[in-house]
């Protein structure tokens, strides 16, 4: 039949569009949101396409019921993004396409108008009381930042990004009358264009010049630069002349920790046409974020990877910061790799896309030896900073005491005492990793998790890090009741209270999870360390990641054989990262750094390429090792997962299915097991897997299309919990 049909995304977890008439009186455009009647129930989706024939009978169509908005939300070009992904992911495409909506309007909400709030002082607020800074610091200091601005005003974005954490001081300022609120009404953020910033060096040049070339059609990049390289001063200038262009410009940080430091900089070259989105803002910033930047309003985004769905009004440039860095993969519900989708999404929009890493992953090294992108690279450190000196330092007659050895301990001291800081590394928060009872043997395991609970000494608590269940720590052993519980092997909490007693003339910060997880902490945390000269420096991997220590020139590794020895084979990549990236911390500023690794093999091989020949020559030996084995990069892999309370359950589910993908017998896909996940119990869950492994992505697909399918339309497995994971990047 031929009529105007309107193909939906409908909001539920379903694979398919849906079709639905248009009726002759309604006009609906492409990307708007529409109710429609579904079954029972009568959901919200997104028109993704409008086309004149269906494959279904006409009678058996329906009418939308409702069109939600004037004007669309999504265009064309997200919309095929979005329906790639979902496809890619095969994940439902309703789903898919809600991610790209803020909360609010993946309802039935209205948008809110595009006009921002903005903080302006009153003439009240001008006048600061002089005890004001001594009363209510937080206070004054709002304060004096706006009356600090030519205006006395500011977009509450601009200010809470200056000010984290700042959200129940201004209703404050705001009950005393000392600040009122304007409604501004939407006006496009100006974009400057400051000078400033070093002068390129000739490295940075060479990479300027073929950047350049790439701006206005689509081109992958691997800026392969070591950390303290000038990477950030490689984006912002190509932002500048992608601004210059009228185009906008999207970076990916894995990290919401990274933002304010990188935001800092790109405000301060860009201004204020830099915008932010991470999971810290509240609702209806992001979602005034999220129109400004559709609109094209704001320019410049900046954010961590739900970012890549963000529909910028006309995407010029796609970065990818750290683009090694897992966090860029979601690994619950809708599983995508944000680096990966940034690829897509800069092909999509006829833009170029930069990965930049000083680490890059085995992934892109070796789409970089394909010839898929062209790897650009920075092999010195900018300015004057020079790489550190990086030791191994063995510790197996080594007595420790905290996990500190003898030597590090010296040269701890050494370094304090020449008035410069210090950053230890331990990959472990909590006091210590078990609890155990010396008497019988007990161990603190968790009652839902194949694991150990964490001593938390501090809050005297044994916490799971895995499902979340805390108890009191017990006086005497569970099991037998004698008092005689230690805890074994050590954590951040314990290395902290050691080193404070160890060098108590000196400040000590430590930053993990637990010591930050208070909004605003951590930039807090950094600011005394930034004011600070001699001071130490204790954290997880939290520390590891892009920030810029100028006054750390020792960095120490306290414990490096964890990653050493484990089940997935990606393990020695992200252990190699992580330790470069550590190192990448130490002698950032005028005086050199060094970083001493304590180790119990120090003959093992990957450690040895990496301390002598660097990064790229372990990632070379990792790569002909995966070649030899068959695994990803060389070959691709989607897991299907399954749980449930009985492990038999999720076997026999999983069975099932593998049974029924041995029979498609698809040429070179390879099934192994199910097997029992690497931790079977978890929360309370029995978890298994079957892996799935092709040479081509084409096969893999061509399986996991139908194996979908074959899924949803078994009978109800009322017990079993699935997923499919496609570019798994672990196995748990
Ligand atoms: P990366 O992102 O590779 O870690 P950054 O861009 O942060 O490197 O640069 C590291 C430091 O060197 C920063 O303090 C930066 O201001 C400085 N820097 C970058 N490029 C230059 C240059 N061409 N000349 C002098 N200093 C530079
Ligand atoms: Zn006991
Ligand atoms: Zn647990």
């Amino acid at each position: 039949m031929s009529a105007r049909i309107a193909r939906v995304a409908v909001a539920a977890p379903l694979h398919s569009l849906f079709d639905y008439q248009i009726p002759a009186t309604v006009e609906v455009a492409v990307g708007s949101r529409v109710r429609v009647s579904f079954g029972h129930t009568r959901p919200i989706g997104v028109v993704v396409e409008i086309v004149d024939s269906t494959d279904r009978p006409g009678d058996s169509l329906k009418s939308l019921e409702a069109v939600l908005d004037r004007e669309p939300l999504l265009r064309q070009q997200e919309l095929d993004f979005l329906t790639w992904a979902a496809a890619y992911y095969h994940h439902p495409v309703g789903e898919t396409v809600a991610a790209a909506l803020p909360l609010r309007l993946r309802k039935a909400d209205k948008m809110l108008p595009a006009g921002e709030p903005v903080w302006a002082l009153t003439a009240e607020g001008r006048q600061l009381p002089h005890d004001l800074a001594r009363r209510a610091p937080r206070q004054a200091e709002i304060l004096g930042w706006l009356s600090a601005l030519p205006t006395g005003q500011a977009p509450q974005a601009v200010l809470r990004a200056a000010l984290p954490d700042s959200g129940a001081t201004l209703r404050a300022l705001q009950g005393k009358g000392w600040i009122k609120p304007l409604e501004l009404p939407a006006t496009s953020d100006v974009i400057i264009q400051r000078d400033g910033g070093p002068r390129p060096n000739p490295e940075q040049l060479a990479v300027l010049d073929a950047l350049s070339g790439d701006i206005g059609r689509f081109a992958v990049s691997l800026l392969d630069g070591v950390t303290g390289s000038g990477k950030t001063e490689v984006y912002l200038r190509l932002s500048a002349a992608v601004l210059a262009r009228g185009k906008g410009v999207l970076v990916l940080v894995p990290e919401i920790s990274l933002t304010p430091q990188l935001l800092a900089r790109f405000r301060e070259r860009l201004g204020d046409t830099v915008r932010v989105l991470h999971s810290g803002l509240t609702e209806s910033e992001r979602e005034q974020t999220w129109q400004r930047m559709r609109r094209g309003l704001s320019h410049v985004l900046l954010g961590t990877r739900s970012a890549i769905f963000t529909p910028l009004a006309d995407l010029g440039l796609v970065v990818v910061d750290e683009e090694h860095d897992p966090s860029f993969k979601q690994t619950e519900g809708f599983r995508y790799s944000a680096r990966d989708l940034a690829v897509v999404r800069a092909q999509r929009s006829g833009c170029p896309v930069v990965l930049g890493s000083a680490t890059p992953s085995l992934e892109s090294l070796r789409n970089a030896q394909l010839g898929r992108y062209r790897q650009l690279r920075l092999d010195r450190r900018a300015g004057r900073a020079q790489s550190p000196r990086i030791d191994l330092l063995d510790i197996r007659d080594q007595p420790l005491r905290a996990g500190m050895s003898r030597p590090l301990l010296d040269r701890v001291a050494a370094v304090l005492g020449a008035g410069e800081q210090v950053m230890l590394f331990l990959n472990r928060r909590g006091y210590a990793p078990v609890l155990s009872c010396f008497s019988c043997g007990w161990l603190s395991d968790c009652p839902h998790c194949d694991a150990r609970q964490t001593l938390h000494k501090a809050s005297g608590l044994l916490c799971c890090h895995h499902c979340g269940a805390q108890r009191r720590v017990p006086l005497a052993c569970p099991a037998c009741g004698a008092e005689d519980l230690h805890p074994l092997g050590q954590g951040t909490e314990q290395l902290e209270g050691f080193l404070t007693e160890h060098f108590a003339d000196y400040p000590l910060i430590r930053i993990d999870r637990d010591a930050t997880s208070r909004k605003g902490s951590l930039e807090r945390q950094l600011a005394r360390l930034h004011q600070a000269r001699a001071a130490l420096l204790v954290g997880t991997q939290m520390l590891a990641k892009g920030h810029h220590f100028p006054r750390v020139t020792l960095v120490g590794v306290v414990d490096a054989d964890g990653g050493l020895y484990s089940a997935d084979y990606r393990s020695t990549e992200r252990m190699a990262q992580l330790l470069v990236q550590v190192a990448g911390r130490a002698g950032r500023g005028d005086r050199p750094g060094q970083v001493l690794i304590q180790t119990r093999y120090p003959d093992y091989p990957l450690l040895q390429t990496l301390v002598r020949h660097g990064y790229r020559a372990f990632a070379e030996q990792a790569l002909s090792e995966r070649a030899a084995a068959g695994l990803p990069p060389f070959s691709h892999q989607a897991l299907l997962r399954a749980d449930a309370t009985r492990l038999a359950d999720a076997e026999s589910f999983l069975d099932g299915v593998a049974d029924w993908a041995r029979r498609q017998a698809i040429a070179e896909v390879e099934l192994w097991g199910p097997v029992p996940a690497p931790m079977v119990r978890r929360a309370g869950r029995h978890r298994a897997h079957l892996l799935i492994q092709a040479p081509q992505r084409d096969a893999l697909h061509v399986l996991l299309q139908a194996l979908s399918e074959f899924i949803v339309g078994l009978p109800k497995i009322r017990r079993v919990r699935w997923s499919l994971d496609v570019d798994p990047i672990d196995l748990y």
